[in-house]
């Protein structure tokens, strides 16, 4: 299938892509176009106006400043993923990246259309999710910071204003007892996980603290399951499967059952990673 007819403007500016998103309300942003111009091509969307911000300059970078990583909205996957600070200072979006479809849509996917996106089944989100980050968004009103607990409101639903262009995300830098796991499951590599889990934690001697485990795959957005956390802590992989406290819904992919059972995998596989165990 083809598009419908759709006109294009290439912004220069941050403030003209939100001056052209107020003058013209049936508008889209266009990032890497990975996801957008799939819904284009099905017609599961046809706005009357594309609004490429491929020409913003200076929304690409990836720096680490303190105890912070920022990352630039339209920074592509593939830089994150060969990007040594990544790799370093944010070690749980490196081990995600791989697992973004091939390496054809990492050459040109952004990590904010990602995360503006918000596919429940997406790794990024989740990853921001996990790492408690946040991220900035730039409307008419001004700048403003949302944390990643406030940002995913629903089935591709952000707390994004119409007018709203996401402008970078943020995670904490990793320290020396930072402790990262991620796992996935997916019928080929590259495809959307059936069930994906991103966790982090902090080592406390032979425990863990902070545990974070956010799941994709199992709701309309990224989930935590706060329940599991607090057993992990303990160091009980066993306690914590049993306490998942989930409730996955069935979609195209798998029954709500399967699901459930397949994040129990997942958690004693991430947990491993989180403690270290070598099994
Ligand atoms: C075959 C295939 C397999 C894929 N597999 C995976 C996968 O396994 N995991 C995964 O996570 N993704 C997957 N993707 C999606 C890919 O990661 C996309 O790159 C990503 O979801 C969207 O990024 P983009 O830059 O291409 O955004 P676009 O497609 O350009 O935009 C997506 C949406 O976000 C909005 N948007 C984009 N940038 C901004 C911004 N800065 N501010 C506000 N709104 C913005 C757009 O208006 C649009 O509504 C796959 C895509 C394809 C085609």
């Amino acid at each position: 299938m083809k598009p419908a007819p759709f006109a294009y403007k290439k912004a220069r500016s941050l403030d003209e892509a939100i001056a052209l998103l107020g003058e013209h309300k049936d508008a889209r942003l266009l990032a890497g176009g990975q996801s957008l111009i799939a819904t284009l091509n099905m017609r599961l969307s046809a706005p009357a106006l594309l609004i490429d911000i491929n020409g913003i300059s200076g929304r690409d970078g990836i720096s680490q400043n303190g105890n912070t990583v920022e990352i630039g909205a339209l920074t592509r996957h593939v830089a994150a993923e060969r990007s040594d600070v990544i790799a370093q200072h944010a070690p749980l979006i490196a081990r995600a990246m791989p697992h973004i479809g091939h390496a054809a849509i990492r050459n040109r996917g952004t990590l904010g259309g990602s995360i503006a996106f918000a596919d429940p089944a997406a790794e990024l989100p989740a990853c921001l999710l996990a790492l408690d980050g946040e991220v900035d968004a730039a409307g008419p009103q001004g700048k403003r910071t949302i944390k990643a607990a406030d940002f995913f409101k629903g089935l591709f639903e952000t707390a994004l204003g119409p007018q709203d262009v996401l402008t970078a995300i943020r995670v904490p830098a990793a320290g020396k007892d930072t402790r990262v796991g991620f796992a996935e499951l997916a019928r080929r590599h590259g495809d959307y996980a059936i069930v994906g889990l991103a966790a982090c934690a902090r080592a406390n001697g032979k425990a863990l603290s902070d545990v974070r485990l956010a799941y994709f795959g199992v709701g309309s957005t990224p989930v935590r399951a706060k329940k599991a956390e607090a057993a992990l802590a303990n160091g009980d992989i066993d306690a914590a499967v049993a306490a998942l406290d989930l409730d996955p819904s069935d979609d195209v992919q798998a029954t709500g059952a399967v699901k459930k059972h397949l994040a129990g995998v997942l958690l004693r596989r991430v947990a491993r990673q989180l403690l270290e165990v070598r099994s």
